[in-house]
């Protein structure tokens, strides 16, 4: 039998992420990593280090399903967490100032650094960066609260201010806790 292909958009699959094999019903669960009910044929990620899009094949009818709509759900993800437009301090093309809340709770501030001539010149061996890309993030969490923050709370914020500001790499985002008026670095958000 000839395969057929068929395509199945995420975003409009409510509750696990579970759905019906379009051709034979047959109920397909992403999560299940032992590929029983389907086999990944390919993978394609997305410029943002995101899965784009994944074509995969139902074992029971055989045919192919091309999977979309990843972007909108790793959007969901990022809880309501938002990077303000740049204050009125902020110097447009060199660095910019921000305020990050979550929910209309404020987070703290970010701090975005451009790349200016030297920069570009400085990392020319390892890295090609374009004049007026943001090329540093600096995160400052105001904790108001007893503990510290957890690694799980950091890793949507970085995801957040990676997304927002466009160049920008884990190895750029760099998160400080503020607690009590004191400074701590918690570090790059690819050691997170
Ligand atoms: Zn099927």
């Amino acid at each position: 039998m000839r395969k057929k292909s068929f395509t199945v958009d995420l975003t409009k699959i409510k509750g696990g992420g579970e759905f019906q094999c379009p051709s034979c019903d047959n109920l397909i669960s992403p999560d299940d990593e032992s590929e029983e009910t389907y086999t990944i044929i390919e993978t394609v990620m997305g410029d943002e280090d995101y899965l784009e899009r994944m074509v995969i094949q139902c074992s029971t009818c055989n045919n192919i399903i091309n999977l979309e709509g990843f972007e909108a759900l790793s959007e969901e993800e990022d809880v309501g967490i938002e990077v303000s437009e740049a204050l009125p301090e902020s110097k447009t093309g060199y660095r910019t100032l921000h305020t990050i809340s979550q929910e209309d709770r404020s987070l703290g501030q970010v701090t975005v650094e451009y790349a200016q001539k030297e920069d570009v010149k400085a990392f020319k061996r390892f890295r090609k960066l374009r004049l007026g890309e943001p090329f540093k993030a600096t995160v400052t969490l105001v904790n108001a609260e007893e503990a510290s923050f957890k690694r799980e709370d950091l890793q949507p914020i970085a995801k957040v201010v990676k997304k927002r500001f466009k160049g920008l790499v884990n190895q750029d985002i760099y998160i400080i806790e503020e607690k009590d008026g004191r400074k701590n670095v918690i570090g790059k958000a690819s050691d997170l």
